[in-house]
């Protein structure tokens, strides 16, 4: 049961994203990614969902209290957030941060993917040889995708280099 919204609880969502403030753009245009790296008034990347309380009582619904970034991005796009799912990234960041790692993630919707948990984890030991062939590599361009060629996802899981 997937928790979706109407569109006048999306433009409250949208209105949210006025919070992103430093924002990063990473790799090749046609498939960059985009970091939001600190939320105004959130110390922990999370904002209150407005419509907590208006769900609560739904219990197949399992509403969020609270929101990444990277939620608001994927539901703005797509008009539902997954419930007993894992919204899922395909993509990574090249270098995994030690604080809120939960919370620094992209926000671009086509780059997230509802799938399991498991698969969701799976996903991980791609992303650690993808961050070794990075740090192996010879040369590189300005802006690039790196994929791993034994990944087996579908989508395939990739991480972008070159920040703008
Ligand atoms: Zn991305
Ligand atoms: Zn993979």
């Amino acid at each position: 049961m997937d928790k979706y919204y109407s569109s006048d609880q999306i433009s409250r969502f949208e209105s949210l994203k006025s919070r992103w403030n430093l924002k990063t753009k990473v790799g090749p245009e046609e498939n960059r990614c985009i970091i939001v790296r600190r939320v105004s008034r959130a110390k922990s990347m999370r904002v209150f969902n407005p419509f907590f309380s208006y769900y609560e009582d739904n219990t197949y619904r399992k509403e969020l209290p609270v929101l990444y970034p990277y939620q608001i991005g994927f539901l703005c796009e797509k008009g539902f957030l997954p419930t007993g799912f894992n919204l899922s990234h395909t993509c990574a960041l090249q270098n995994k941060s030690k604080k809120s790692k939960e919370g620094l993630k992209c926000v671009v919707a086509s780059h997230m993917v509802v799938e399991t948990s498991g698969i969701n984890r799976s996903r991980e030991r791609c992303f650690t040889a993808i961050r070794k062939n990075i740090a192996n590599a010879r040369k590189r361009k300005r802006f690039q995708t790196w994929t791993y060629s034994l990944c087996n996802h579908d989508p395939v899981c990739f991480i972008n280099t070159g920040a703008l």
